[in-house]
């Protein structure tokens, strides 16, 4: 499960705006600042690919990432930025969850949480939103190289990690598959990519 070649192809405004040409997809999203640019950067082994999804005006674009020809990363806007004012949240929420329950070619969301930190009712409510909705989703946890820190709630990656998953368990038939990783250390970037290959093969 290599990363041979990953070109961007296309920010879309509407589900309906996405590439139709039937590949397997997965989607990435999680809360602003999770470092969802830094993990699509240590996937595909490149430091600027994600930058398109950040220049002003895409940040609320589907964001296509065609890899070794044949399936799609997808960057979403990312959730929760605190300045954004209640219009441009009811916004996002309607176009990103509709392209949940509208894109046949997703085979799993991959859910970004920050393991340095405790749980954050806004990536609860986004579990799960997506676990009753029978969202096929995996948990990503990212930032886990970093040190405990009192600021940051005092508890050990592990720690946030083991706790967020029973925070979630109710909403779920089975408890979702779930990744540690760190984008400084590029822990869990081959469990990823083999996680994806795997999906994509059922
Ligand atoms: P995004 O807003 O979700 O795209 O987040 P970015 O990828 O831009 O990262 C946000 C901040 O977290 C930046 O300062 C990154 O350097 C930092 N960061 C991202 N991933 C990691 C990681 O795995 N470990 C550590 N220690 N810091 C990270």
């Amino acid at each position: 499960a290599q990363v041979i070649n990953a070109e961007f192809v296309k920010s879309s405004v509407a589900t309906e705006a996405c590439p139709n040409d039937g590949l397997p997809e997965f989607a990435l999203v999680g809360r602003s600042n999770v470092g969802k640019s830094s993990l699509l950067n240590s996937l595909v082994r490149r430091k600027k690919l994600a930058l398109t999804s950040k220049k002003p005006g895409k940040t609320q674009c589907i964001n296509h990432f065609r890899i070794n020809d044949s399936w799609y990363l997808v960057d979403l806007p990312g959730y929760g930025f605190a300045a954004a004012p209640g219009e441009v949240k009811k916004e996002w929420d309607k176009f990103t969850k509709d392209y949940f329950l509208q894109r046949s070619t997703l085979v799993s969301v991959f859910l970004l949480i920050d393991a340095s930190i405790p749980a954050k009712k806004i990536d609860l409510e986004y579990a799960s939103w997506l676990g009753q909705n029978k969202i096929p989703m995996t948990l990503v946890f990212t930032k886990c190289d970093k040190r405990k820190k009192k600021k940051n709630g005092g508890k050990r990656p592990e720690e946030n990690v083991q706790y967020f998953q029973e925070l979630i368990r109710e909403f779920f038939e089975a408890a979702p598959p779930w990744i540690m990783t760190s984008s400084v250390t590029n822990q869990g970037r081959d469990e990823i990519l083999l996680h994806m290959a795997q999906l994509r093969n059922y």
